[in-house]
Formats: C-alpha cells, structure tokens, sequence
C-alpha cells in the first residue's frame, strides 16, 4: 500500500520489532581519543572518497523514509568536525516522514554551531561527558577541553536544542567517584545525565572487564544522594532508565547495552560513514549500501536492501563482559 506521500508498508524485523530510527555515523575520525573507544594514534581511517556526501545521505534517508524511518541521529567518529553539517540536517529536515533528527557529540564544536544547527532544522543533542574535572577530561580524552564541552552543554540549551542530553560511561577507579557531583548538575541545570555501561570493544577489554559498573550499582549509589522518582517522560528517550530528584529541573539515570531487554526494545540500524547498513550494535551484520547508491539504484534499491535487512538483523548482541570478537567494534554510537 502507498499513501499520499509515497510511503509503502513500515520496516518490521523478523522479532516483530518496527524499525523506525536511523543513526548515521558522518565521519569516522574525531577530536578526541577518549580511552573506552579509540587509541591514541587514532584507527584506519575510511579514505575520504569512500565516505557518504550529503547528497546520497539524503538519498538513503529519502528511501528509509518511505518505508518507516521517523528519527535520524547524526554521530560518528566526531560529527561536528564534519565541515558544514548544517547543510546536511536542512536537507534531511526537507524530508516527508523525518520528525525527528538528534546528533550526539563530545561537545568540543558545539558552542560555534548549536544556533545554526537549529536553524536548519536540529531538534536535540547528546553530548558525550564522563568528567567535571578538567584534568581528568584530559586524562580519558586524551585530549584537553572540558571548559569547551561546558560552554557547549550551555549553548544547546540556549538554542532550545533540548532535551539535553549528557552520556557519561561510568568507569570503577577512573570517574565513579562523581556520581554526586553528576547528581547536583541535574539539580541545577536542565540535563538529563545517562550513565552507559562501559563497552567491550578492541582496545579496552581488559580495561572494560576491570571498570564496569552495574547500572543497579549507579541506581543504589544515586539513591544516597536524595530519593528518585521514575521519570518516563523524556522525548527519545530509547534505552535509558530516568529518575529526577524532587524539584530537580534535570533527570538522572542508567544505560546498560549487556542487559537483554536493550535487544528486545531496538527499533534502529546504523548507517555508517562509507554506507554500510549495521544491523546490530556489535556484531559483523552489514549491508553496502554505497555500492546501488554509486550505481545508480536509486530510492527503489535501497528500499529493496532496507527490507531485506529485516530478515537479516539479529535478535540481540552476544556482548559478554570483558569478551568481544574480532569482529566486534562499538564505534558508533551507544548513548542514544
Ligand atoms: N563523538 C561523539 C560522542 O562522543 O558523543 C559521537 C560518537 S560516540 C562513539 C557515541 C557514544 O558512544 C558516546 O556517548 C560515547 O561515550 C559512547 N561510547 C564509545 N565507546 C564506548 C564504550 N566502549 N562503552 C560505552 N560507551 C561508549
Ligand atoms: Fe571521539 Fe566520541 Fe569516541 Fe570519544 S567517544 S573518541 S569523542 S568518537
């Protein structure tokens, strides 16, 4: 069936699950080398003539569009360093069916850009921010920045880029001591902090085995601080479990990718920077969608490839603590 404007029957998995979210990684390369996700000398970066323009971006969105897709977020790598992004988030607002485009970023470009992302059409932002301490910023990043990140944070929610959103990997011995100072900013500002369990990828197994935090554990330790109230209505507010402290204007709560009912809720694939589909968070399902698009395919292949995905996405990831696979590679995008 086609409605009036051009949209067939939605995306739906082999589990039932409708698939209505799109991630689109822009870049591969970052800024930042933050230690749970990239190594210091960087990775091997995608040459640039195989990464997505704008244009066949668009033109992928176009096609998810007419079979489901409502939200785009935009991550990477860093996308801010993705020069004038602004263009590409004016046309996918252009498109019939998206309502809802997000970006996640580690926060250092954002105080520049957040006016005229919203300008183009930018609904909300995640910023990436693990430490309220400057040197220890530079200590995970591997790179300085915190006060950039801050006036970042404020510059959103200036430009009613909201709900702000702050995704903090919590890591035993390195920046779990801060629960409490996390606390007091959703106490004093409106953000929305989520703690995300570290992740298993190439460079930080062992560390991830030694550092994971149970979100029940963050949950206990938040609950010394002051009572928590469940907070259920965040928009886009995907895997996360919120709670608000009384009066708070911000929220505070958990992410943990290990748990099963993560799987059991996902309703999005990834779209990486050099266009292949990921089907799942870790895992080696992809599908080259650069190749039709560069051939000429055109909306009717990628559709084609989009639905037959379908029966392809895996029921759930096999991430086990402190294992991955040689396959397996976070780098995209986690924190919703
Ligand atoms: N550069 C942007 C940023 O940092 O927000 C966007 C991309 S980054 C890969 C997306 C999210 O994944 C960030 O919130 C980051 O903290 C998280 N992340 C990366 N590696 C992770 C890991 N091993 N475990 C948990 N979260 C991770
Ligand atoms: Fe860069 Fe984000 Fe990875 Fe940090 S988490 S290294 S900011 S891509």
């Amino acid at each position: 069936m086609i409605d009036l404007i051009g949209r067939t029957e939605p995306l739906v998995d082999a589990f039932r699950r409708p698939i209505t979210y799109l991630r689109i990684s822009v870049t591969d390369r970052c800024n930042l080398r933050c230690v749970y996700c990239m190594p210091e000398a960087g990775l091997a970066w995608i040459p640039k003539p195989a990464i997505l323009s704008y244009e066949e971006i668009a033109e992928i969105v176009r096609a998810a569009a007419t079979v489901g897709v409502r939200s785009i977020r935009l991550t990477g790598g860093e996308p801010l360093i993705r020069r004038n992004l602004e263009r590409l988030v004016a046309m996918l607002h252009a498109i019939p069916g998206i309502d809802d485009i997000a970006l996640s970023t580690n926060g250092l470009l954002l105080a520049e850009q957040a006016a005229t992302l919203r300008a183009a059409g930018l609904d909300r932002v995640n910023v990436s921010l693990d430490t309220l301490d400057p040197d220890r910023f530079t200590a995970i990043a591997r790179r300085p920045g915190l006060d950039r990140v801050l006036a970042g944070i404020d510059a959103a929610i200036a430009a009613n880029l909201g709900p702000v959103k702050i995704n903090c990997v919590l890591m035993r011995g390195t920046n779990d001591d801060e629960l409490e100072a996390f606390a007091a900013l959703t106490r004093d500002r409106a953000v929305h902090v989520r703690f995300i369990e570290v992740m298993p990828v190439h460079e930080n197994v062992d560390m991830q085995a030694q550092a994971w935090v149970s979100s029940d554990e963050v949950l206990e330790r938040l609950g010394r601080f002051g009572a928590l109230s469940p907070f259920e209505h965040l928009h886009g507010n995907g895997p996360a479990r919120m709670f608000a402290y009384a009066g708070a204007p911000g929220t505070i709560g958990v992410i943990s990718p290990l748990a099963h009912d993560y799987c059991e809720r996902c309703n999005r694939v990834r779209l990486s920077a050099d266009g292949r589909l990921k089907l799942c968070l870790f895992g080696d399902h992809l599908i080259d969608l650069r190749t039709p698009l560069r051939a000429g395919g055109g909306e009717e292949a990628i559709v084609a490839l989009l639905r037959g995905a379908m029966h392809v996405k895996p029921e759930r990831h096999h991430l086990v603590l402190g294992e991955t696979s040689a396959a397996m590679r976070a780098f995209s995008e986690i924190g919703g």
